[in-house]
């Protein structure tokens, strides 16, 4: 039996590409699928409950029909963090907190997005302190549609320009962090997206060698992690 984890594919209505190749790759899942993981940033943005979700309509409903068969699981990232439990219940997705430890054949896996390994990013950490309080959210939805829709686009746009002028390693995942999560939750893996820098790293913590790796976007192509008994395989696939 494989499992399916997948992270940072923006979904948005202005790329229909990866779009259609997401709903393709859900419809034509193989039968040995056990169960797939959403780990953040799913789509490009989402402003609440009542977010229109343009474009994705058929998404969330391929989405609901493929959860009758198999368990489909979803993480905030730090694009779709509005996206609620009711939500995910709604449309056939089980909600996860980050992080969340899971075992799969042996092995100790902690699945996070990703965002909080980066701590040396001071900024970007308060921001994420705040928008992750209830009483911002509050507030937040309190606001009509459209303001929250032009509120996400300043931010999308912001963190856009700001990506280009931050220091690359500030951006990345802070080492110290890493071991002490792998300590912390006391596992062999951990899987997390976000940083858009795909990898395997092989980490030596407490003499017992663990690994991290970093799911990757879908922008020029897909990326799919597939674990089963043993194996790590990545599929990637062109999506221009
Ligand atoms: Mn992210």
């Amino acid at each position: 039996m494989t499992t399916i984890f997948i992270s940072d594919l923006h979904l948005d209505k202005d790329r229909p590409k990866v779009i259609r190749y997401f709903i393709d790759f859900l419809n034509n899942l193989e039968s040995d699928i056990e169960s797939l993981y959403i780990l953040g940033d799913f789509v490009e943005y989402w402003v609440g409950d009542d977010d229109p979700g343009d474009g994705l309509e058929e998404v969330f409903s391929s989405i609901k029909k493929k959860s009758n068969s198999i368990p489909i699981y979803f993480m905030h990232g730090n694009r779709d963090f509005m996206i609620s439990e009711k939500f995910c219940n709604h449309h056939g997705m089980k909600f996860l907190k980050d992080p969340t430890k899971i075992k799969l054949h042996g092995k100790k896996i902690l699945l996070m997005h990703g965002d909080t390994l980066c701590i040396d990013d001071i900024e970007y950490q308060k921001f994420r302190t705040m928008v992750r309080s209830p009483l911002w959210q509050n507030e937040m939805l309190k606001k009509s549609l459209e303001e929250r829709i032009n509120l996400a686009k300043m931010l999308r746009a912001k963190s856009l320009s700001e990506t280009g002028t931050k220091d690359e390693v500030i951006m990345d995942v802070n080492n110290d962090e890493v071991i002490s999560q792998l300590k912390k939750h006391n596992v062999d893996m951990i899987i997390h997206g976000h940083t858009h820098r795909p990898n395997i790293h092989k980490i030596i913590s407490e003499n017992k060698e663990c690994k991290r790796i970093v799911l990757g976007d879908w922008y020029d192509k897909s990326f799919i992690l597939r674990i089963s008994d043993g194996e790590i395989i990545i599929d990637k696939s062109n999506l221009s």
